[in-house]
């Protein structure tokens, strides 16, 4: 795909949506590095049903420890792989009060080194908690990214590297949330809703559905 055509793409999703940002609900770096702990393999409306009352007991690092691995379950087990998320969320909040004083820190290698967080956490928490023009890749961007032929690549890494190479300065902030509501709502994995998306004239796949 060509430069200029990327640029088209990236400021129709921007004109639809110019302030996009998580369908995570939280208020605070801690709340939404938890939220996205919680998220893998789970949809954000269901982690917002369990984070609700969990959130409202246990705003920070300290009081979420003070809840101990069966007290978080209680609170996430409608949530997949609930308990080794209880686990993480527990030795997450362990080291975060003993060793970055009971906060998220702004640093990749300190994010990652937490339990249960790996580059694409990392990634989410610098860009939406703190406005680094990092792009997380998750499976709705891998797949629209190669099927537009906007970024593609043979993994998550491979596409987040060539994200980074093509993306203009100006849209980096903010790309991850328009690829992901894309591919959410409208470049969907089953059946791509062609017949109504806004940069069908641009998209390079191959089989387009009506
Ligand atoms: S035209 Fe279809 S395949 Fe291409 S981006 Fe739009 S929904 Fe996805």
């Amino acid at each position: 795909m060509n430069q200029q055509k990327r640029i088209t793409i990236l400021s129709r999703l921007r004109d639809a949506n110019p302030t996009p940002t998580t369908e995570l609900e939280y208020s605070s770096p801690f709340e939404l590095l938890i939220a996205v702990l919680l998220s893998a393999q789970a949809t954000d409306v269901g982690v917002n049903k369990a984070t609700r009352p969990l959130f409202a007991i246990a705003k920070t690092p300290a009081a979420m420890l003070a809840l101990g691995v069966d007290g978080v379950k209680h609170y996430i087990k409608t949530i997949g792989l609930f308990n080794t998320k209880a686990e993480n969320v527990i030795k997450t909040c362990r080291i975060l009060v003993e060793q970055h004083q009971g906060e998220v820190p702004e640093n990749r290698e300190a994010l990652e080194a937490l339990p249960g967080v790996g580059r694409k956490t990392a990634n989410v928490v610098l860009n939406t908690a703190f406005g680094w023009p990092t792009i997380a890749v998750d499976t709705h961007i891998f797949r629209v990214s190669n099927r537009m032929n906007f970024a593609p690549g043979a993994n998550v890494d491979q596409v987040e590297q060539k994200l980074l190479k093509v993306v203009p300065a100006e849209f980096k902030l903010d790309v991850h949330h328009w690829l992901i509501l894309h591919g959410r709502y409208t470049c969907i994995a089953r059946k791509p809703k062609c017949g109504s998306c806004p940069v069908e004239d641009l998209c390079e796949y191959k089989e387009k559905a009506e």
